[in-house]
Protein backbone atom coordinates (compact mmCIF):
# COMPACT_ATOMS: atom_id res chain seq x y z
CA UNK A 1 0.00 0.00 0.00
CA UNK A 2 1.60 3.12 -0.87
CA UNK A 3 2.19 6.07 1.22
CA UNK A 4 -1.13 8.03 2.36
CA UNK A 5 0.50 11.24 3.01
CA UNK A 6 1.72 13.91 0.27
CA UNK A 7 5.46 13.94 -0.13
CA UNK A 8 7.43 17.05 0.65
CA UNK A 9 10.23 18.29 -1.73
CA UNK A 10 13.80 18.52 -0.16
CA UNK A 11 13.16 22.05 -0.63
CA UNK A 12 10.32 22.74 1.97
CA UNK A 13 11.86 19.59 4.18
CA UNK A 14 14.10 20.37 7.11
CA UNK A 15 17.12 18.62 8.70
CA UNK A 16 18.26 16.48 10.30
CA UNK A 17 16.17 13.26 7.88
CA UNK A 18 15.58 9.84 9.33
CA UNK A 19 15.18 6.82 8.04
CA UNK A 20 12.24 4.77 9.20
CA UNK A 21 12.02 0.86 8.40
CA UNK A 22 8.57 -1.27 9.07
CA UNK A 23 9.45 -4.60 8.85
CA UNK A 24 6.55 -6.81 8.60
CA UNK A 25 6.01 -10.34 8.20
CA UNK A 26 4.72 -9.48 4.33
CA UNK A 27 6.44 -6.14 3.38
CA UNK A 28 9.47 -3.97 4.54
CA UNK A 29 8.81 -0.10 4.12
CA UNK A 30 11.24 2.46 4.18
CA UNK A 31 10.55 6.09 4.54
CA UNK A 32 12.53 9.38 4.66
CA UNK A 33 11.23 11.58 7.19
CA UNK A 34 12.37 14.85 8.28
CA UNK A 35 12.59 16.63 11.94
CA UNK A 36 8.47 17.48 11.82
CA UNK A 37 7.39 14.04 10.44
CA UNK A 38 7.23 14.80 6.52
CA UNK A 39 8.00 12.56 4.37
CA UNK A 40 10.62 12.76 1.39
CA UNK A 41 10.56 9.27 -0.58
CA UNK A 42 8.97 6.16 0.30
CA UNK A 43 10.04 2.39 -0.74
CA UNK A 44 8.41 -1.18 -0.28
CA UNK A 45 9.45 -4.73 -1.12
CA UNK A 46 8.31 -8.09 -0.13
CA UNK A 47 10.14 -9.41 3.16
CA UNK A 48 10.30 -12.75 1.72
CA UNK A 49 11.37 -13.58 5.09
CA UNK A 50 12.47 -17.44 3.80
CA UNK A 51 16.00 -15.59 2.29
CA UNK A 52 16.67 -15.40 6.35
CA UNK A 53 17.62 -12.57 8.22
CA UNK A 54 20.86 -11.51 7.06
CA UNK A 55 19.86 -10.82 3.52
CA UNK A 56 16.91 -9.55 4.98
CA UNK A 57 19.30 -6.59 6.66
CA UNK A 58 21.09 -6.51 4.02
CA UNK A 59 18.25 -5.32 1.70
CA UNK A 60 17.28 -3.20 4.35
CA UNK A 61 20.15 -1.40 4.03
CA UNK A 62 19.73 -1.04 0.10
CA UNK A 63 16.53 0.17 0.39
CA UNK A 64 17.12 3.06 3.16
CA UNK A 65 19.99 3.79 0.35
CA UNK A 66 18.08 4.07 -2.62
CA UNK A 67 15.19 5.95 -0.48
CA UNK A 68 17.89 8.72 0.46
CA UNK A 69 19.15 8.96 -2.84
CA UNK A 70 15.02 9.58 -4.14
CA UNK A 71 14.85 12.18 -1.96
CA UNK A 72 17.37 13.98 -3.00
CA UNK A 73 20.09 13.41 -0.41
CA UNK A 74 23.33 12.05 0.03
CA UNK A 75 24.06 9.18 2.69
CA UNK A 76 25.24 11.45 4.75
CA UNK A 77 22.39 13.42 5.24
CA UNK A 78 20.75 10.89 7.15
CA UNK A 79 21.20 11.25 10.91
CA UNK A 80 19.65 7.73 12.53
CA UNK A 81 17.91 4.56 10.80
CA UNK A 82 15.19 3.45 13.43
CA UNK A 83 13.43 -0.10 12.66
CA UNK A 84 10.78 -1.24 13.92
CA UNK A 85 10.25 -5.15 13.50
CA UNK A 86 7.93 -7.83 14.85
CA UNK A 87 8.66 -9.45 18.25
CA UNK A 88 9.78 -11.61 20.54
CA UNK A 89 13.10 -9.49 20.81
CA UNK A 90 15.76 -8.11 23.53
CA UNK A 91 15.62 -3.94 22.35
CA UNK A 92 18.81 -3.13 24.43
CA UNK A 93 21.11 -6.37 22.80
CA UNK A 94 19.08 -5.41 19.42
CA UNK A 95 18.10 -9.24 19.12
CA UNK A 96 15.20 -10.72 17.53
CA UNK A 97 14.82 -14.01 19.39
CA UNK A 98 11.76 -15.80 18.30
CA UNK A 99 9.73 -13.62 15.85
CA UNK A 100 7.14 -16.07 14.47
CA UNK A 101 6.56 -13.69 11.81
CA UNK A 102 9.49 -13.57 10.31
CA UNK A 103 11.17 -16.62 11.49
CA UNK A 104 14.27 -14.95 12.07
CA UNK A 105 15.46 -16.54 15.27
CA UNK A 106 18.28 -15.51 17.68
CA UNK A 107 19.46 -13.16 14.57
CA UNK A 108 20.92 -9.35 15.85
CA UNK A 109 18.73 -7.41 13.57
CA UNK A 110 20.02 -3.89 14.87
CA UNK A 111 23.78 -4.36 14.61
CA UNK A 112 23.21 -6.03 10.87
CA UNK A 113 21.21 -3.29 9.54
CA UNK A 114 23.28 -0.44 11.28
CA UNK A 115 26.42 -2.72 9.35
CA UNK A 116 24.52 -2.36 5.58
CA UNK A 117 22.77 0.58 5.87
CA UNK A 118 26.30 2.35 7.28
CA UNK A 119 23.98 4.09 9.85
CA UNK A 120 23.51 4.30 13.75
CA UNK A 121 19.70 2.27 13.87
CA UNK A 122 17.31 2.41 16.81
CA UNK A 123 15.35 -0.64 17.44
CA UNK A 124 11.98 -0.83 18.42
CA UNK A 125 8.63 -3.46 19.05
CA UNK A 126 6.72 -2.67 15.72
CA UNK A 127 3.51 -1.74 17.83
CA UNK A 128 5.43 0.71 19.60
CA UNK A 129 6.83 2.66 16.70
CA UNK A 130 3.32 2.64 15.12
CA UNK A 131 2.07 3.82 18.48
CA UNK A 132 4.80 6.38 18.36
CA UNK A 133 3.72 7.25 14.94
CA UNK A 134 0.62 8.36 15.81
CA UNK A 135 1.65 9.84 18.88
CA UNK A 136 4.13 12.28 17.13
CA UNK A 137 2.21 13.08 13.64
CA UNK A 138 -1.10 11.33 14.00
CA UNK A 139 -4.24 11.46 16.07
CA UNK A 140 -2.23 11.78 19.39
CA UNK A 141 0.05 14.79 18.59
CA UNK A 142 -1.88 16.94 21.22
CA UNK A 143 -1.85 14.54 23.22
CA UNK A 144 0.67 14.12 26.42
CA UNK A 145 0.46 10.24 26.81
CA UNK A 146 -1.60 7.95 24.30
CA UNK A 147 -2.84 3.67 23.51
CA UNK A 148 -2.74 2.28 20.45
CA UNK A 149 -4.42 -0.68 19.72
CA UNK A 150 -3.60 -2.14 15.84
CA UNK A 151 -6.72 -4.37 14.92
CA UNK A 152 -5.54 -7.27 12.45
CA UNK A 153 -4.81 -10.89 12.49
CA UNK A 154 -3.95 -10.51 16.58
CA UNK A 155 -3.93 -6.99 18.42
CA UNK A 156 -0.82 -4.84 18.52
CA UNK A 157 -0.70 -2.20 21.06
CA UNK A 158 2.05 0.68 22.19
CA UNK A 159 2.02 2.86 24.71
CA UNK A 160 3.50 6.21 24.77
CA UNK A 161 3.92 8.49 28.29
CA UNK A 162 5.75 11.37 27.73
CA UNK A 163 8.50 10.46 24.69
CA UNK A 164 8.66 7.42 26.14
CA UNK A 165 7.91 3.98 24.59
CA UNK A 166 7.16 1.49 27.37
CA UNK A 167 9.39 -0.97 26.01
CA UNK A 168 9.47 -2.98 30.04
CA UNK A 169 12.32 -4.48 31.78
CA UNK A 170 12.24 -7.13 29.01
CA UNK A 171 11.45 -5.92 25.58
CA UNK A 172 7.43 -7.21 26.44
CA UNK A 173 6.00 -4.07 27.75
CA UNK A 174 2.65 -2.25 26.24
CA UNK A 175 1.42 -5.83 25.26
CA UNK A 176 -2.16 -4.92 25.57
CA UNK A 177 -3.37 -7.65 23.25
CA UNK A 178 -2.94 -9.52 25.79
CA UNK A 179 -4.54 -8.57 28.92
CA UNK A 180 -7.07 -10.90 29.92
CA UNK A 181 -10.42 -9.84 30.00
CA UNK A 182 -12.00 -13.35 30.57
CA UNK A 183 -10.96 -15.82 33.48
CA UNK A 184 -13.47 -18.19 33.69
CA UNK A 185 -12.25 -21.95 32.90
CA UNK A 186 -14.03 -22.02 29.50
CA UNK A 187 -12.66 -18.10 28.38
CA UNK A 188 -11.16 -18.44 24.67
CA UNK A 189 -7.76 -19.44 24.27
CA UNK A 190 -4.92 -16.96 22.31
CA UNK A 191 -3.04 -16.96 19.68
CA UNK A 192 -0.53 -16.43 22.27
CA UNK A 193 -1.92 -20.00 23.64
CA UNK A 194 -3.15 -18.81 26.68
CA UNK A 195 -6.59 -17.96 27.96
CA UNK A 196 -9.04 -15.19 28.11
CA UNK A 197 -7.08 -12.37 26.43
CA UNK A 198 -8.10 -9.88 25.02
CA UNK A 199 -6.76 -10.72 21.15
CA UNK A 200 -8.65 -14.09 21.43
CA UNK A 201 -12.10 -11.78 21.41
CA UNK A 202 -11.57 -8.76 19.57
CA UNK A 203 -8.75 -9.91 16.55
CA UNK A 204 -9.60 -10.35 13.76
CA UNK A 205 -8.91 -14.28 13.56
CA UNK A 206 -11.50 -13.56 17.14
CA UNK A 207 -14.25 -12.19 14.73
CA UNK A 208 -14.35 -14.71 12.41
CA UNK A 209 -13.68 -17.46 15.19
CA UNK A 210 -17.62 -16.26 16.88
CA UNK A 211 -19.30 -15.47 13.83
CA UNK A 212 -18.12 -19.18 12.72
CA UNK A 213 -19.86 -20.51 16.08
CA UNK A 214 -23.39 -18.48 15.78
CA UNK A 215 -23.42 -19.85 12.32
CA UNK A 216 -22.93 -23.46 13.18
CA UNK A 217 -25.12 -23.10 16.32
CA UNK A 218 -27.64 -22.18 13.73
CA UNK A 219 -28.06 -18.40 13.60
CA UNK A 220 -29.81 -17.05 10.58
CA UNK A 221 -28.18 -14.65 8.27
CA UNK A 222 -27.13 -13.37 5.24
CA UNK A 223 -23.67 -14.77 5.71
CA UNK A 224 -25.01 -18.34 5.35
CA UNK A 225 -25.73 -17.16 1.58
CA UNK A 226 -22.61 -16.48 0.54
CA UNK A 227 -20.84 -18.74 2.20
CA UNK A 228 -22.99 -21.49 0.39
CA UNK A 229 -21.72 -20.07 -3.20
CA UNK A 230 -17.87 -21.03 -2.04
CA UNK A 231 -16.82 -17.59 -0.73
CA UNK A 232 -14.61 -17.41 2.19
CA UNK A 233 -15.40 -15.64 5.28
CA UNK A 234 -13.85 -12.37 6.16
CA UNK A 235 -14.13 -9.28 8.26
CA UNK A 236 -14.95 -8.11 5.13
CA UNK A 237 -17.67 -9.61 4.30
CA UNK A 238 -19.03 -9.48 7.57
CA UNK A 239 -19.25 -5.59 7.54
CA UNK A 240 -20.55 -5.69 4.32
CA UNK A 241 -23.27 -7.61 5.59
CA UNK A 242 -23.68 -5.50 8.53
CA UNK A 243 -24.00 -2.42 6.80
CA UNK A 244 -26.80 -4.61 4.51
CA UNK A 245 -28.56 -5.30 7.38
CA UNK A 246 -27.63 -8.23 8.78
CA UNK A 247 -28.34 -8.87 12.27
CA UNK A 248 -25.76 -11.40 13.35
CA UNK A 249 -22.82 -9.38 11.18
CA UNK A 250 -23.83 -6.30 12.95
CA UNK A 251 -23.66 -7.75 16.31
CA UNK A 252 -20.57 -9.68 16.19
CA UNK A 253 -18.93 -5.88 14.79
CA UNK A 254 -20.50 -4.21 18.18
CA UNK A 255 -19.67 -6.91 20.42
CA UNK A 256 -16.18 -6.59 19.35
CA UNK A 257 -16.33 -3.35 20.00
CA UNK A 258 -17.40 -3.47 23.26
CA UNK A 259 -14.60 -5.81 24.51
CA UNK A 260 -12.02 -3.53 23.15
CA UNK A 261 -13.90 -0.75 25.16
CA UNK A 262 -13.45 -3.33 28.08
CA UNK A 263 -9.71 -3.43 27.23
CA UNK A 264 -9.16 0.18 26.77
CA UNK A 265 -10.54 1.12 29.93
CA UNK A 266 -8.37 -1.06 31.73
CA UNK A 267 -5.63 1.01 30.08
CA UNK A 268 -7.27 4.27 31.32
CA UNK A 269 -7.43 2.48 35.21
CA UNK A 270 -3.61 1.69 34.65
CA UNK A 271 -1.74 4.83 33.25
CA UNK A 272 -4.87 7.74 32.48
CA UNK A 273 -3.71 8.39 29.42
CA UNK A 274 -4.68 11.49 26.83
CA UNK A 275 -6.62 9.05 24.34
CA UNK A 276 -6.69 5.61 23.60
CA UNK A 277 -6.74 5.18 20.12
CA UNK A 278 -7.94 2.43 17.46
CA UNK A 279 -6.12 1.82 14.11
CA UNK A 280 -5.02 -1.57 11.59
CA UNK A 281 -6.83 -3.73 8.93
CA UNK A 282 -10.31 -4.14 10.92
CA UNK A 283 -11.97 -0.83 12.18
CA UNK A 284 -14.91 -1.09 9.65
CA UNK A 285 -13.84 2.34 7.32
CA UNK A 286 -13.40 3.96 10.28
CA UNK A 287 -15.72 7.78 10.33
CA UNK A 288 -16.26 7.31 6.75
CA UNK A 289 -18.34 4.86 6.90
CA UNK A 290 -22.01 4.49 9.02
CA UNK A 291 -20.71 1.21 10.17
CA UNK A 292 -17.13 2.39 11.40
CA UNK A 293 -19.03 5.39 13.20
CA UNK A 294 -21.05 2.84 15.15
CA UNK A 295 -18.02 0.77 16.00
CA UNK A 296 -16.05 3.57 17.78
CA UNK A 297 -19.57 4.92 19.62
CA UNK A 298 -19.98 1.48 20.78
CA UNK A 299 -16.32 1.51 22.02
CA UNK A 300 -16.75 5.25 23.83
CA UNK A 301 -20.30 3.59 24.92
CA UNK A 302 -18.63 0.45 26.89
CA UNK A 303 -15.93 3.11 27.99
CA UNK A 304 -18.68 5.12 29.73
CA UNK A 305 -20.60 2.46 31.52
CA UNK A 306 -16.90 1.17 33.00
CA UNK A 307 -14.43 3.77 33.43
CA UNK A 308 -14.19 6.52 36.44
CA UNK A 309 -16.31 9.37 35.54
CA UNK A 310 -13.24 11.93 35.20
CA UNK A 311 -11.83 9.63 32.52
CA UNK A 312 -14.64 8.88 30.87
CA UNK A 313 -15.80 12.66 30.22
CA UNK A 314 -11.94 13.52 29.38
CA UNK A 315 -9.89 10.77 27.55
CA UNK A 316 -10.10 11.30 24.21
CA UNK A 317 -11.11 7.96 22.33
CA UNK A 318 -10.88 7.44 18.30
CA UNK A 319 -9.68 6.13 15.56
CA UNK A 320 -5.84 6.29 14.49
CA UNK A 321 -5.19 8.51 11.83
CA UNK A 322 -1.95 7.54 9.64
CA UNK A 323 -2.75 4.15 8.30
CA UNK A 324 -0.47 2.30 7.09
CA UNK A 325 2.28 4.96 7.37
CA UNK A 326 2.23 4.78 10.71
CA UNK A 327 4.79 2.11 11.21
CA UNK A 328 7.76 3.77 9.03
CA UNK A 329 6.98 7.42 10.57
CA UNK A 330 6.68 5.74 14.37
CA UNK A 331 10.18 4.16 13.16
CA UNK A 332 11.95 7.40 11.89
CA UNK A 333 10.71 9.25 14.94
CA UNK A 334 12.05 7.15 17.73
CA UNK A 335 15.68 7.51 15.28
CA UNK A 336 14.71 11.35 16.26
CA UNK A 337 14.54 10.73 19.42
CA UNK A 338 17.32 8.91 20.31
CA UNK A 339 19.52 11.57 17.97
CA UNK A 340 18.20 14.34 19.98
CA UNK A 341 19.11 12.74 23.27
CA UNK A 342 22.53 11.53 22.14
CA UNK A 343 23.16 15.75 21.33
CA UNK A 344 21.82 16.55 25.14
CA UNK A 345 24.52 13.85 27.20
ZN1 LIG B 1 -2.52 -13.68 24.32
Amino acid sequence: MPPQRTLVSRQAARPPFFAGVDLGGTNIKVGIVDDQGETLAWLSQATETERGGEDGARRMGQMVHEATRQAGLAPGDIARVGLGSPGTMDIPAGMLLEPHNLGWFNFPIRDRVSHYAGLPVTFANDANAAAYGEYWVGTGREFKSMVLFTLGTGIGCGIIIGDLLVDGENSHGGECGHIIIDQRPNARICGCGQPGHLEAYASATAVLKRTEEALAAGRRSSLATRLAKGKDLTPLMIAEEAEAGDELSLEIVLDTAAYLGVGAVTLMHTIDPSGVVFGGAMTFGEHRTELGRRFLARIREEVQRRAFPVLAARTTIDYASLGGDAGYLGAAGVARLEHYRKQVK
